[in-house]
């Protein structure tokens, strides 16, 4: 039977009961693709036991309706019912190691996710009359791929969300922080949401939630690998979403055939860091033209609690400088978004997930390894390994 408690403010709890191990519990906080791939894992781990003995029960607590920073926006043009479209948080993502190119070679059969072989080139502006240098630097090819998920960025996290059998995922459900309790032998630990409403009991916690969102979550809990989680930093982006009504519409330096190719393009002296080409990729075709901006993160850090407009009309004016647009093509769409946790500053050294043991709490995420897409795969891995050793048979 459940412990009945009173709870005043919203808060997680440890309590003593007790529970049949077979079949574990186990909580994911967070959505994006940390979380969704962890469950993958942790499916496949359990099915392929021997003998098999237990099924988890996975549920992901997502607090938006989303799969995370890999986010795709789109708008509808009415006239053409054509669309503009951005991936405005991740743009592509490798996969340098070798478990994790054998993981991802279905969906790549399948069509989700692409090669992207950009022309990419380094851009440097120019004062506001005068074309930029361009430069190029590389052509992505299969040897180092780079890959985007079709036919938008969220694709892949859906088609992940799809295949799960045991996992019940619960959006626009807030977590709300842990707090400190006893450790007690065979522990689980009670959730709850921003309202106060009991989440349910979980054998493992499982946290993927951004560094400085992790702490907020577990700073009053107890968690013994606070000072570990406290040491990684994430920077902010913001991210310019730009469209045009027409490729006849767009600036020269995005259109013109005597500059060189261009898909991707890095930036030199600009607060912009680099500029992506949506309608340039793999099954992106159809799309109206459509371009993403990342600002640099070291400049969207310090402006982080700048109000909106404001770095709106900045980030504009440094486009307009590159792109060199005039009123004709000037682009009919801008859109803009802040992302608070975006890039972790890697060390060469990760931290890897932290773990403690004793209340079965861990905590992943993109940002315990090198902050992208493909750690996002290796701290799932490193999870599942935690979670076998503790289910082994
Ligand atoms: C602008 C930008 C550009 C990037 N470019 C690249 C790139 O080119 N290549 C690359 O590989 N990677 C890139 N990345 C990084 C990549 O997007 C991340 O590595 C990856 O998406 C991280 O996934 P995650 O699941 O660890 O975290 P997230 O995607 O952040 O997922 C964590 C989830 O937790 C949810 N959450 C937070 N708190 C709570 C709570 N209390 N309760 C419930 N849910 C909660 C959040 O809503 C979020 O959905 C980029 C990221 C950004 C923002």
């Amino acid at each position: 039977m459940a412990h009945q408690m009173t709870v005043n403010n919203a808060m997680a709890h440890t309590s003593t009961y007790n529970y049949p191990k077979p079949n574990p519990k186990i909580a994911i906080i967070g959505g994006g693709l940390s979380g969704l791939l962890t469950a993958t894992l942790l499916e496949r781990a359990f099915a392929e036991q021997e003998p098999q003995t237990c099924t988890p029960k996975i549920t992901i607590f997502e607090k938006s309706r989303s799969v995370g920073r890999l986010a795709t926006r789109y708008r509808t043009d009415e006239h053409t019912n054509k669309q503009w479209q951005w991936a405005f948080g991740a743009q592509f993502f490798t996969a340098k190691t070798d478990a994790f190119s054998a993981f991802i070679t279905p969906w790549l059969k399948a069509g989700v996710i692409q090669p992207w072989c950009a022309h990419v080139v380094e851009l440097t502006p120019n004062s506001e009359y005068q074309s930029p240098d361009i430069r190029k630097k590389e052509q992505w090819d299969s040897q180092h791929a780079r890959y985007i998920s079709t036919p938008k960025m969220t694709s892949w996290g859906r088609a992940l969300a799809a295949e799960l059998q045991h996992t019940t995922l619960k959006f626009k459900t807030h977590v709300a922080p842990l707090i400190q309790t006893k450790v007690a032998i065979d522990t689980q630990t009670e959730l709850f949401d921003d309202t106060g409403a009991s989440l349910g009991h979980f054998d493992w916690v499982i946290c993927t939630v951004p560094a400085a969102q992790a702490i907020n979550l577990l700073a009053k809990s107890g968690f013994d690998k606070l000072a570990q989680i406290r040491q990684p930093q994430m920077q902010a982006c913001y991210t310019l979403m730009l469209g045009w009504d027409s490729a006849e519409q767009l600036p020269n330096v995005l259109r013109d055939d005597s500059l060189p190719i261009w898909d991707v393009a890095y930036l030199n002296e600009s607060v912009l860091d680099r500029i992506f080409i949506e309608h340039h990729k793999p099954a992106h075709g159809e799309l109206l033209p459509s371009i993403t901006i990342h600002a640099r993160n070291d400049w969207s850090e310090v402006n982080v609690d700048e109000d909106i407009e404001t770095v709106q009309t900045q980030l504009l004016a440094a486009a307009q400088q590159v792109l060199q647009w005039k009123n004709r093509t000037a682009p009919s769409q801008i859109d803009i978004h802040r992302w608070r946790y975006a890039a972790t500053l890697t060390t060469e050294q990760p931290l890897g997930i932290a773990v403690d043991n004793s209340r079965q709490w861990i905590v992943s995420g993109d940002w315990c390894g090198q902050g992208n897409i493909e750690s996002c795969y290796q701290m799932a891995v490193e999870t599942i390994q935690i979670l076998m050793n503790a289910y082994k048979n």
